[in-house]
């Protein structure tokens, strides 16, 4: 189960400390000893990156497993503004055109002064300017369709920005698209 992204400094950590080891995407686990004597050219492609070091290149993998996990982190996702920016790739849901944070309001679809609800299948990312046109009327009274069905993003993995994930973690990842 994916559990997070992290970094190269904390994953080589991990690694170090045996807390983790690493997997290419056949499966095969790597400890950090076994990664200390293999050379890139030996490991499967994609799988490392080339990590500089005084005596040579340390190959970091792409995707370790932890050895010991208790508490793994909720599957559900806390609702919030940055939240639904985030599940909309801080795009304007109705005009389609992507916007820093600051220029973005979140709109209720179904207006809140006609019974509207604050929930994840009401709101979505909207630039000022298409929130000020819809004012207090359906998309479909304002003749601004919904670029996506809004609804709650399942798990944390439902938030991470698709065109950041890395080939080599689909393997590992059950993302519902
Ligand atoms: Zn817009």
């Amino acid at each position: 189960m994916p559990v997070h992204i992290t970094t190269v400094k904390r994953a080589v950590s991990l690694l170090f400390l045996e807390a983790a080891k690493g997997v290419d995407v056949q499966y095969q686990t790597y400890t950090w000893e076994q990664l200390m004597y293999n050379s890139l050219e030996n490991l499967p492609e994609d799988c490392f990156l080339p990590l500089r070091t005084t005596s040579g290149f340390f190959p970091v993998p792409k995707v370790i497993v932890l050895n010991d996990y208790d508490q793994l982190p909720k599957r559900s996702v806390r609702f919030s503004r940055t939240h639904v920016f985030m599940r909309d790739q801080y795009t304007c849901q109705y005009c389609g055109d992507e916007f820093p944070k600051a220029k973005l309001n979140l709109d209720h679809v179904v207006p809140r002064s006609r019974g509207g609800k604050t929930t994840w299948d009401n709101l979505v990312t909207s630039c000022h300017d298409c929130n000020r046109k819809k004012a207090n009327l359906t998309p479909q009274e304002a003749s601004m369709p919904l670029r996506s069905r809004p609804r709650k993003p399942a798990g944390t993995f439902g938030l991470v920005n698709l065109r950041k994930i890395q080939e080599s973690w689909t393997p590992f990842l059950l993302v519902d698209s």
